[in-house]
């Protein structure tokens, strides 16, 4: 066995980060599991041309504001620095590269089976989240399409698709700023379900986190619905998505039926040739070392008080979107749901102690 601790955090992204700065503050010990090479988590794996929805001085974690940035929000190496500068200020014990296999309950808490060993903790936090669990749907004659497919996970930059007719699918922020990257090199045409939702210029991710926030407080006091972020729209109309959208580029076209071996056909039975076809259609929560703890309701989602499973007592979920707290997928918004996990997580393990003694 490798350790011992008070809380095994898995996952070494923003999220982690965040909740290890708490459990720093609140004496408990801990460790972080991350199998990454190297500090950064899923901003190591996007498109040069990303920028945070956000400028620097409102994408910040816990107790260390990032630094400013001049020309524009922040770009994905921007924020891998002041991920790896915050582990380092904050010693956060984050060990790499670990992958957990598996989570075992047990009498004390949890054994975690990893590639590098077996640790043992009173409290597990999961924070996974997304990007290593692309979601595609499948589509009518995809096997015989010949073109290229990939996810947007995998998408980095315009240059290999230069001269393409490409085909980019989904209704979200990947799929405009995808398409916006593309249009001054390839043949672009978009395909989503309905017409793209663009939020109002001026939105941006601090106005988002705000919404958030509000709802759940309204809905913790028992007040009407006012409206989550859904209701403002789904995608943020920075820079480059807004300059392509405005000069007429970002054309939306219904989601077509089929593949055919070189395109893809439309109900209507008008057909595009394709050279590739990029999907922006999601992910899902990174979750596969807890398949065994039968965590899912017959809805498929994941029961939680706060941020505890209600099935396994010890087991909490941070970052992966609003279900773990309102914003919690962001820099900006992560903070108070760690807090409020380790707040948890001190409470339970002081009252395990006591009852113990
Ligand atoms: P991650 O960053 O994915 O970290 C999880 C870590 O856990 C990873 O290192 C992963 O490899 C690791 N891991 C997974 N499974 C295991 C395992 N079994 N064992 C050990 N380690 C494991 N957010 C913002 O705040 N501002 C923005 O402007 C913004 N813009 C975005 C734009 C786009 C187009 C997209 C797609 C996302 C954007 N996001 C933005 C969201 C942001 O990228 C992610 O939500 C965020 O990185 C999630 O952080 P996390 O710590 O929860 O997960």
């Amino acid at each position: 066995m490798r350790e011992r601790v008070d809380v095994a955090v898995i996952g070494g992204g923003q999220a982690g980060l965040a909740v290890g700065y708490y459990l720093r503050r609140a004496g408990l010990s801990f460790v972080i599991l991350d199998d990454q090479d190297a500090p950064g988590g899923a901003w190591r794996h996007v498109w040069p041309s990303l920028r945070l929805f956000s400028p620097a001085e409102y994408s910040s974690l816990p107790g260390r504001l990032m630094p400013r940035t001049s020309g524009g929000n922040p770009d994905a190496d921007h924020v891998i620095r002041y991920l790896a500068d915050y582990e380092e200020r904050y010693s956060l014990p984050v060990v790499r590269p670990v992958r957990v296999a598996q989570v075992i309950p047990t009498s004390e808490g949890f054994q975690l089976l990893t590639d590098a060993g077996q640790w043992r903790a009173r409290a597990v936090v999961n924070t996974t989240g997304t990007w290593s669990q692309p979601f595609w749907p499948t589509m009518p004659g995809q096997r015989s399409f010949r073109g290229n497919q990939i996810h947007s996970a995998d998408y980095r930059g315009p240059g290999k698709f230069k001269g393409q007719s490409v085909l980019v699918v989904g209704g979200a922020n990947s799929a405009a700023q995808i398409a916006a990257d593309l249009v001054d090199s390839a043949e672009v045409t978009w395909c989503l379900r309905g017409q793209p939702r663009y939020l109002p210029d001026d939105v941006d991710g601090r106005e988002l986190f705000r919404v958030a926030s509000q709802r759940v407080r309204a809905l913790a006091a028992g007040e009407p619905d006012p409206g989550g972020v859904a209701n403002l729209g789904d995608i943020v109309a920075v820079p480059p998505v807004k300059k392509a959208r405005d000069a007429g580029l970002l054309i939306p076209h219904p989601m077509f039926d089929r593949f055919t071996r070189d395109g893809v056909v439309w109900g209507d039975g008008s057909f595009r040739r394709v050279d590739a076809v990029i999907w922006c259609t999601g992910f899902r929560p990174a979750l596969r070392h807890l398949r065994k703890l039968d965590l899912r309701e017959p809805d498929g989602t994941i029961s939680l008080t706060g941020t505890a499973s209600t099935r396994i007592p010890g087991l909490y979920f941070a970052g992966y979107g609003d279900w773990t707290g309102p914003g919690s997928a962001t820099l900006v918004g992560v903070g108070s749901t760690a807090k409020a996990t380790v707040g948890a997580i001190a409470g339970d393990l002081e009252s395990a102690t006591t009852a113990a003694a």
